[in-house]
């Protein structure tokens, strides 16, 4: 019996395997699709911003350079400026990152435009390198929860692990088998990326357009073109997207008489926002699009998935091994639950402003001003980029909860040499840990010695997901954080 069953090999399903079986722990991925590649992952359609926080979380653990390379330097897209609150751009000079808490100076780039196809082939790779199967063109279609094991069914055929994540998307059998809810609003728009040709292309401008009948935007990359037409959501997905249909849309958003020639690749979203209930019930887990829906406006949704699987990884791990305190299971769904609702939220806070009309329009104009402000400029970056971003942990210690500064070390160790393989850190600045630290050095990697930059901490106790558990100097506090964190009895 596996460890681990986890349903759904898109990014999210392959980020979680990498991590359980680099852990040790036995996983194997179920996914539907017998073949990796599809136009829509690859660009221009499989077009992804990882933002900064991502990109560093990559970076930590080896895997950014391998991103950059497939992602393909020569067809590097850069869209005008992918900064924006519901299509309204945010100059980027206006943005004052000094004003953002406990930032360090990183190697890792702020941000990075790559596709689905090159984050999942390195995912997939790292999965299996570090020995998580994945098994291809098998479709879940039910599970059954034991006491101490899950039966999984795709078709005739079942497969039993002690524990099954669902990282199958926004139509997640896995939720719904489990009997998760998804809650969360309707949708109002029905969005459009497409890749295409066009009689007169100069009709349809670059960059974010906010129109009275909608939004459209044109990328760098030939053809790229996407819209959101606001008719309800009404565009029924089983029917064929032709030409017709998406010259008549796109006319219609822009305003333009523009012709359209072909249509090499299309898709079609909505701006419908759900958000399961929880995302843990007894031996299933859920995560990323299988756990929260939105539209994406912002390019959020695949960093909130690697967020997810990024937390719950060394949590599943832990719990497997027997060596997870009490209780660490359950402060997966505390932590990330609340960290979607918000990206949620500041999608909806997007699609009330971009709907067509004179009301919308008024409150565009009001954003276009306070857009130029530094304050709001840099709340926007900061909201996008994932940078303070912060769990509450129940520590007044501002540091406490965020994700840890690229520390490095006088010597020149960087933080992401040390966190590669995945495991928790103590950086011992001052040295005053270092006889309390010997009992946990089976599960946490210790290290002393001064810092470039120590930000005014002696001490500082990273998990594995590069969250920072505890910082101080004293002994006592310090061996509570690591009871809490990483011992399954204290110690
Ligand atoms: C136009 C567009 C642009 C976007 N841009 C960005 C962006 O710039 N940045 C960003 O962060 N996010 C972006 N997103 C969102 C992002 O693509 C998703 O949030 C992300 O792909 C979710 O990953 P996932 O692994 O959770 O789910 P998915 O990518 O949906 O993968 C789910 C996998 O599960 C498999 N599966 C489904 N059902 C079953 C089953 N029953 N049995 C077995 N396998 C199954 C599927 O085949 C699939 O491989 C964008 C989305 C769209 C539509």
């Amino acid at each position: 019996m596996d460890d681990v069953l986890i349903v759904g090999g898109g990014p999210v399903g392959l980020f979680l395997a990498g991590e359980l079986a680099g852990a040790g722990c036995s996983v194997q991925v179920l996914e539907r699709e017998p073949d990796p590649d599809a136009p829509s992952k690859s660009l221009p359609l499989g077009m992804r911003t990882l933002w900064d926080l991502s990109a560093e979380v990559f970076y930590r653990r080896g895997l950014l350079a391998d991103i950059l390379t497939a992602s393909g330097s020569g067809e590097k897209v850069v869209l005008p400026r992918t900064l924006h609150f519901a299509g309204i751009l945010v100059d980027p000079d206006a943005i004052d990152v000094g004003r953002l808490p406990f930032q360090l100076p990183s190697s890792a780039p702020e941000r990075v435009v790559t596709s689905l196809a090159a984050v999942e082939s390195v995912l997939g790779e790292r999965a299996a390198k570090l020995g998580a199967t994945v098994r291809r063109g098998v479709e879940v279609s039910g599970l059954e929860p034991h006491d101490d094991h899950v039966v999984v069914r795709a078709g005739a055929d079942e497969y039993v692990a002690r524990w099954v994540v669902g990282c199958d998307g926004g139509r997640s059998t896995v939720r719904v088998a489990a009997g998760i809810d998804f809650e969360g609003t309707d949708p109002t728009f029905t969005g459009y990326t497409t890749h295409v040709t066009m009689d007169d292309p100069q009709k349809v401008r670059f960059g974010f357009h906010l129109t009275p009948w909608g939004m459209y935007l044109r990328t760098q990359y030939e053809g790229h073109v996407g819209m959101n037409d606001f008719d309800g959501g009404a565009f029924d997905r089983s029917q064929e997207l032709t030409l017709e249909h998406l010259q008549e849309v796109l006319r219609r958003v822009t305003g333009t008489d523009v012709t359209l020639t072909g249509v090499r690749a299309a898709s079609t979203f909505t701006d419908r926002a759900r958000q399961a209930t929880t995302y843990r019930r007894g031996r299933v887990l859920l995560a990323g699009d299988a756990a929260h829906i939105h539209p994406p406006l912002g390019g959020q949704g695949l960093n909130l998935g690697i967020g997810d699987a990024l937390n719950l990884g060394w949590k599943l791990a832990a719990t497997i091994h027997g060596q997870a305190p009490a209780g660490l299971l359950d402060t997966y769904t505390e932590e990330r639950h609340p960290i979607a609702a918000q990206v949620l939220d500041w999608t909806r806070a997007q699609v009330a402003i971009m709907q067509p009309g004179p009301l919308a329009q008024a409150v565009q104009g009001v954003i276009r001003e306070l857009i130029r402000t530094p304050d709001v400029a840099t709340y926007i970056y900061d909201r996008l980029s994932g940078l303070s971003m912060r769990y509450d942990l129940g520590s007044d210690q501002p540091l406490v909860g965020r994700n840890a500064p690229a520390f490095r070390l006088a010597d020149g160790t960087s933080l992401a040499e040390l966190m590669a393989d995945g495991k928790g850190v103590i950086l011992d600045f001052a040295g005053s840990l270092r006889d309390a630290a010997t009992t946990w050095h089976d599960r946490v990697r210790y290290v002393s010695g001064p810092a470039e930059d120590d930000l005014g901490f002696d001490a500082v106790l990273i998990r594995p997901d590069g969250i920072v558990a505890w910082a101080g100097g004293d002994v006592p506090s310090f061996t509570e954080a690591m009871n809490r964190w990483f011992t399954a009895g204290v110690r």
